[in-house]
């Protein structure tokens, strides 16, 4: 297929907006995923329309990105912001005002790229009332989150099938690490066709400044050893370790340390509970002097921290993929971060950064100690962890696998409706 044959395609992202800006209730790898695959892909030629739940009265209802990519918000349920644990009971009504759309619009899908299970519902029903091509990312998995927290939401049962119906019917699943590919065919299903293609990054943005120059613009010292955490305030991220190790002696000792915790929503609705949380911890632990907490950090401020960082840490108890890590890795930072899910894919240990067991903060603190200790380490594993991004996880190159993937089905035979309902 050339590019003046590309056809028209739905993204579907129910609870993560890809027009909305980070920072704005519960908003994070998965709409930055959306919009980036989105440009990438019109940017390849197809017309693109990136379907989501509206969640303000205010919002516009469609956000153009370019000529062939556009954000389409949809009203299910009230337009205000609703946790992701809660929309479920919405997606009907999403489906059926993405129907009225397309045909007020007059176009016809002929694949639909569903992202996370509240989507994969939407597309595996859509399915089932026109032919159309089903293509999901699950972005977590609840069979391994739920082995992570510590409370299971009423909805596990639910988003559970769901999960387990898609890998077994949707045309194919991508997983973006071999590790998310292991889980699903461990915890979820021997049946179904999984495609491995990472998440990817903007290699120029975070590569934009160097060490120096953003060290001064930051207002931090040469001499400075900052450690940073950059990502949303859930349980699962696993910032307590991380506090918890910076408080131990072997680190807290040293002088110039200095601890950046950013992320977090701007509203401080969705996950204002685990920030004060870690905020209280902070104070308890004795370091609030060395500690700051940013926010969220938005436009040339994000690649500033990554660059003047002497180590990005990452100590999630669960993590599918983890874009902070490659994002990192890309400014030229090394990563320490938990052995856990894709982490083990995007950080290569002694290469790139180093890997240490989740919720294990004396592990944490010798692996964070070992790059603040080792100037030359720091630079030798900053230095290949660029070159490996570069490489292997840039926008483009994701889109452009993703190209294929879709040309490939879209050639396959159209499964009837009889199969699909069967
Ligand atoms: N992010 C950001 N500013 C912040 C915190 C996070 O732009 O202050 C972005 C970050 O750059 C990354 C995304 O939010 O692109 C988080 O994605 P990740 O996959 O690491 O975690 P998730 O939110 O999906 O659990």
């Amino acid at each position: 297929m050339n590019s003046t044959s590309k056809k028209h395609i739905a993204l579907i992202s129910v609870h993560g907006d890809p027009a909305m800006e980070i920072g704005k209730e519960e908003a994070g790898g998965q709409n930055v995923y959306v919009r980036q695959v989105g440009e990438a892909l019109a940017a390849q030629g197809w017309y693109v329309d990136m379907f989501t739940r509206k969640t303000s009265a205010g919002q516009p209802k469609i956000v153009e990105h370019s000529t062939r990519c556009r954000t389409v918000r949809l009203t299910a349920g009230s337009e205000e912001f609703i946790p992701r644990q809660e929309i479920f009971e919405y997606c009907n009504e999403f489906l059926a005002q993405l129907l009225k759309f397309q045909a007020y619009s007059g176009g016809q899908y002929s694949l639909v790229h569903t992202n996370y299970w509240l989507s994969a519902w939407v597309g595996m029903a859509w399915q089932k009332r026109q032919s159309i091509k089903q293509v999901h990312t699950y972005h977590s998995l609840g069979a391994v989150k739920y082995k992570s927290v510590p409370t299971i939401p009423m909805i596990a049962g639910t988003r559970l099938g769901v999960e387990k119906a898609v890998l077994e019917r949707a045309d194919r699943i991508v997983a973006t690490s071999p590790q998310e590919k292991e889980h699903m065919r461990s915890l979820v299903s021997s049946k179904g066709k999984i495609d491995i293609i990472p998440c990817g990054t903007d290699i120029r943005r975070f590569s934009s400044i160097n060490r120096y120059e953003a060290r001064q613009q930051l207002g931090f010292n040469p001499e400075d050893k900052v450690i940073l955490y950059v990502g949303r305030f859930d349980e699962r991220k696993g910032i307590e370790t991380l506090v918890r190790a910076v408080s131990c002696s072997q680190l807290r000792g040293k002088t110039n340390l200095k601890l950046i915790i950013a992320g977090g929503s701007r509203t401080g609705k969705s996950d204002g509970i685990e920030r004060n949380r870690i905020k209280r911890l902070v104070a308890e632990l004795g370091i609030i002097e060395i500690t700051s907490f940013p926010g969220c950090l938005i436009g040339n401020i994000l690649p500033a921290h990554y660059a003047a960082a002497d180590v990005c840490v990452v100590p999630s108890y669960y993590e599918p993929f983890g874009l902070v890590a490659i994002e990192a890795m890309a400014s030229g930072t090394p990563v320490v971060a938990s052995k856990v899910g894709g982490l083990q894919y995007t950080v290569v240990p002694e290469e790139t950064g180093l890997l240490v067991p989740p919720k294990n903060e004396l592990a944490l603190t010798a692996a964070i100690d070992n790059i603040l200790s080792n100037p030359d380490l720091r630079n030798k594993l900053g230095f290949r962890a660029r070159g490996w991004v570069e490489n292997k996880f840039s926008w483009q190159r994701v889109a452009h696998r993703l190209n294929n993937l879709y040309t490939d089905l879209l050639r396959e035979p159209v499964k009837t409706l009889e199969q699909v309902s069967a």
